[in-house]
């Protein structure tokens, strides 16, 4: 790999109790780019994981009994060790994940916004006072920190996904392990050398990087000693790993597919929603759970908006993420590839128009062309699932009713966007959208003090600003009697 500033950065193996642990048999990380071995991970097996929990188990009592403060300042420390890497570590997950540079130091900036949110909010961990119904007796009620926590993260944020759950849940006073997506693990062994470092005691972040997804989150999702488990991925492991969770009754907080909607009425600014789409559909080359996945367009501005969109997609520059001026990376695997390009297919067989991509840069590249393909219907399967991939998807309405119909027809609910400058419209259509999360005349939405998550079957539960502490935290309940004697 290119060399690091800081070499001790890159890791090759799983981190629990403080440690880094060898294993018999490893896995190739390799870069989409290019398809170059990047590194040898030890490959950590079930019992690693066990292990790995053990030692989460064995740092809860000292960690939650800390005072908030200086569970903060580990977290500050944290943060800053990773600002102060940020290249290394942007580097890192270009080579393993393929965004570009910039937006991969974007990300490590992003997650290190998360540990600087929840350490300030380690410090508000408040309870409550409720007036008791008799005059002998009070109400307090406290929130204590639900316990060990474990997680499964995706590979499209390397970086923030973790940063986003271990922050809140350090912060309540709860210890973590966490099992990256075995393409991206450098990202996560990263982070934990960084808490290390960072002087968060032995225990308390655990990383297990593994290929045997389905072995680890077992152990994660079943074993009692956990009390807590956190996923973001797909909404088919999520609803099986909801299941294997329900055994011992598990706290669960899912973060799930999206299908989002981006709808751009006549009376819209078209150029800042042509700003807005770009941001919303491109960045991570597509691969995002809020990316807009349909585009509705009212008629009467259809043939305009498409027109600028294609002017402002000629800047759109493909190649490795390392390369200076390059805005759109690979895609994360051959798959991912082949889904994206069956869907587009399948569309266009169905009657949709393609105006520019819809094919890989070449023979076997992992570069997929960014696309734009317009009548597209609702019945298509590119407007039913995520598309994961460069694909601009516009279909066509007619009236406010109309639009916001099709944006609800889909079991999703993480994100939808709209843009319009009238001030009615923006309340009704904000209010009538079934989304978590909403951006009104805005492409980009996601920071640390703003409540992330989903409806439907996007899931549940919320990540960042003061809700997301609330998903770590048991409240408890005190009834002082007998104050009259
Ligand atoms: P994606 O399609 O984005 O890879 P997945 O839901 O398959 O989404 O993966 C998200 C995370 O879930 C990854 O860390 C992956 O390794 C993990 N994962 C995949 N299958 C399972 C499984 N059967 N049990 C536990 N974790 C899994």
């Amino acid at each position: 790999m290119t060399t690091l500033n800081d070499q001790g950065l890159l890791k090759s193996a799983s981190y629990w109790q403080g440690a880094w642990h060898p294993a018999a048999e490893h896995f190739a990380v390799t870069n989409p780019a290019n398809g170059d071995v990047i590194a040898k991970v030890a490959n950590a097996s079930p019992a690693d994981a066990e292990q790995a929990v053990t030692a989460a188990a064995a740092a809860f009592a000292g960690w939650s009994a800390l005072p908030g403060a200086e569970r903060a300042s580990m977290l500050m420390r944290w943060h800053q060790l990773m600002l102060q890497h940020q290249d290394d570590l942007g580097l890192i997950l270009t080579l393993e994940q393929g965004k570009p540079l910039a937006e991969a130091k974007g990300e490590i900036a992003y997650g290190a916004s998360y540990l600087q949110w929840f350490a300030e909010e380690a410090k508000r961990v408040y309870g409550d006072t409720i007036p008791a119904q008799a005059n002998n007796q009070r109400i307090v009620v406290l929130k204590q920190p639900v316990g060990v926590v474990a997680a499964i993260t995706p590979w499209n944020f390397p970086n923030a996904m973790i940063a986003r759950k271990a922050a809140a849940a350090l912060a309540a006073g709860c210890t973590f392990v966490v099992k990256p997506a075995q393409q991206t693990p450098l990202s996560a062994l990263a982070m934990a050398e960084l808490a290390q470092r960072a002087g968060i005691p032995a225990g308390v972040f655990n990383v297990v990087v593994s290929t045997d997804a389905a072995g680890i989150g077992n152990v994660l999702t079943q074993d009692k000693r956990v009390a807590k488990f956190s996923f973001t991925g797909s909404t088919k492991i999520g609803k099986q790993l909801a299941k294997q969770c329900a055994d011992s009754v598990k706290r669960v907080s899912m973060e799930l597919g999206g299908n989002a909607p981006f709808i751009v009425f006549a009376d819209a600014n078209l150029d800042a929603a042509v700003s807005g789409l770009m941001a919303s559909k491109f960045r991570n080359a597509g691969q995002t759970c809020v990316c807009t996945n349909r585009v509705l367009v009212q008629q009467s501005v259809l043939a305009a908006f498409t027109a600028k969109l294609q002017q402002a997609m000629t800047n759109l520059t493909l190649g490795d993420g390392t390369t200076a001026g390059v805005n759109i990376g690979p895609l994360i695997s051959d798959d991912a590839c082949n889904k994206v390009d069956e869907l587009v297919r399948a569309a266009v067989k169905q009657g949709a128009q393609l105006h520019c991509g819809g094919e890989r840069q070449s023979l076997n590249s992992l570069f997929y062309l960014p696309t734009v393909i317009t009548n597209v219907t609702s019945n298509m399967t590119l407007a039913q699932e995520e598309i994961f991939g460069p694909v601009v998807a516009i279909q066509c309405f007619s009236d406010e009713a109309q639009a916001i119909s099709l944006a609800n027809a889909t079991e999703y609910g993480l994100a939808a966007y709209f843009y319009s400058r009238d001030i009615g419209r923006v309340w009704r259509v904000a209010e009538a959208l079934q989304f978590g999360m909403v951006g009104v005349n805005e492409g980009i939405i996601s920071n640390a003090a703003a409540p992330f998550g989903g409806v439907k079957q996007s899931g549940y539960g919320r990540e960042g600003s003061q809700y997301g502490l609330n998903d770590y935290l048991d409240i408890k309940y005190l009834c002082f009697g007998g104050l009259d004697n």
